[in-house]
């Protein structure tokens, strides 16, 4: 009887050690995957605080702190490469924002494959990269990079449909060993400041930072708020260049050319002012107050007999790019009382990037009975298949195939070419910058349809304008 109960209770003990080993093992694992799960939650984090999420190159933070090691610990030239995406902003906007990501995760692995070891690249924001060149001796080392970078993206960018070709530019800054110290944000500013000049500049690879361009973006910065005062204080004025029929020998319409009044500068030309607008977004106010003002003077330029008279406004890429431009121009026409087929808008090869979208817009534009022309005509990269669906009226041809026309005898094969083209297609075409007379006659043999030029009529305003008109009427 004894041997029983003594078995049992073995059985039991045997049984309770078990049920606690597997107790604590069970307690083991909880505590591992615990541990298992922060550390991935820990890491996450860090990813997070110290990575860009759609290109995993270091963020903004992540550089800074590398920099600031960098500068504490150097040994040789620290240099800032900044790099930018030129025309990024329109792709994204007319291709869509998958493409758009698309460039800039291709753009990423590039630029890393640029770089050495010990070296950083990381996404500061938008489409601006930055490269962090550690302890480097010779400043041809640099160049070098900057030229690899140029090199690497001259390789499409591939699109289901298309390949999309572009370039980048880079602003650099350099710290040597012997200079005065510097702090890592500071060092941040110069490489941006140089980048922002190498956007203007297209014809050097890199723009390397000089105390000169702070006084530039400077310069930048308060042309910004001049040109915000102007929109408030009505700087601004519409000048006129007549356009002629060649066929007719008749002034048939105008173009709307604006001009800034400036009270200390006098009259600035949109050269100086257009490209800071469509940077800094001034130039859809500025853009409505031109479509207006020039529906305006024409229709009283109508009222007063010269009925016919049509104006042609351009367009900026932004003010195209606005999904309500069709109800807008119709408000305007209907505002000043306009009839829609006295006005024509200009756009330039550029903007029709996403052809569907562009097909839309310039359908929506038809049907108002507005004309469209192709402003620079030859200077951008329009694609025939395209320019064959496109709903248009006219094309510019470019000045500067105009002007070298008796010169230069490609430049007087692309003019002929484009003529005969645009009239295979049913398009009417237009000489900008006709300045001699026998720029004139090579137009009139080649049977284009409209000239505006110096020859003719330089842009006046509108007093002239009426002068003109009498003189012609
Ligand atoms: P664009 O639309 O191609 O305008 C033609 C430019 O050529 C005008 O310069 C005109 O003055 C100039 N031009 C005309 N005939 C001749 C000639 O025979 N010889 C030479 N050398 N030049 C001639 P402007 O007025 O300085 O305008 C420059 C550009 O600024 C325009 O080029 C247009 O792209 C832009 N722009 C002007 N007004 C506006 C506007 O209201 N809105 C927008 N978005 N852009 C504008
Ligand atoms: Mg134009
Ligand atoms: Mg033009």
């Amino acid at each position: 009887m004894i041997v029983p109960s003594r078995l049992h209770a073995a059985l039991l003990t045997a049984c309770i050690a078990l049920f606690c080993c597997m107790l604590l093992l069970m307690i083991r694992r909880y505590y591992l995957e615990q541990e298992r799960m922060f550390k991935r939650s820990e890491d996450r984090i860090r990813q997070m605080a110290y990575y860009d999420d759609l290109t995993g190159l270091p963020n903004r933070r992540f550089f800074r702190e590398q920099l600031d090691a960098a500068l504490e610990d150097q040994r040789g030239i620290v240099a800032l490469l900044s790099v930018d995406i030129d025309r990024f902003r329109l792709f994204n906007d007319t291709l869509g924002h998958d493409f758009g990501d698309l460039i800039l995760l291709q753009s990423a692995e590039r630029l890393t494959r640029c770089i050495a070891e010990g070296d950083v690249a990381a996404r500061m924001e938008g489409d601006e990269f930055i490269l962090l060149l550690r302890n480097r001796n010779h400043l041809e080392e640099i160049e070098a990079i900057a030229g690899r970078i140029h090199q690497i993206f001259d390789s499409p960018f591939i699109y289901p449909d298309y390949k999309l070709h572009t370039t980048v530019s880079i602003g650099v800054a350099l710290h040597r060993p012997d200079d005065e110290p510097i702090d890592a944000d500071t060092l941040i500013k110069h490489a941006s400041i140089a980048l922002s000049r190498a956007k203007d500049q297209t014809n050097s690879p890199y723009v390397m930072y000089t105390s000169a361009l702070d006084i530039e973006s400077y310069e930048r910065l308060r042309l910004e708020n001049e040109l915000r005062r102007a929109i408030v204080d009505r700087e601004f004025e519409l000048y006129f260049q007549p356009q002629f029929d060649l066929a007719t020998n008749r002034m048939v319409g105008v173009e709307a050319l604006i001009r800034w009044n400036h009270p200390e500068r006098g009259m600035v030309s949109p050269g100086k002012f257009i490209t800071a607008a469509e940077e800094n977004g001034l130039i859809t106010v500025i853009g409505d107050w031109v479509l207006s003002e020039a529906c305006r003077q024409i229709k009283q330029l109508h009222s007063i007999g010269f009925r016919g008279l049509s104006v042609s406004v351009n367009l900026s890429s932004r003010q195209f790019l606005q999904q309500d431009l069709a109800d807008r121009v119709a408000k305007v026409l209907q505002k000043e009382g306009l009839e829609a087929e006295y006005l024509e808008l200009e756009i330039t090869e550029g903007m029709t990037m996403d052809v569907e979208r562009s097909i839309d817009t310039l359908r929506r534009l038809n049907e108002l009975g507005v004309r469209i022309s192709i402003d620079d005509f030859g200077t951008g990269y329009s694609s025939l298949n395209y320019l064959r669906k496109f709903p248009i009226h006219k094309l510019k041809i470019d000045r500067s195939f105009v002007r070298d026309l008796m010169e230069d005898p490609n430049d007087a094969a692309i003019v002929s070419t484009i003529i005969s083209m645009a009239h295979h297609l049913g398009l009417k075409v237009i000489a900008e910058g006709v300045e001699t007379q026998e720029q004139l006659s090579y137009l009139n043999h080649s049977h284009c349809n409209e000239i505006q030029g110096y020859l003719f009529c330089p842009p006046v305003p509108r007093d002239e304008l009426l002068h003109v008109l009498m003189k012609h009427a």
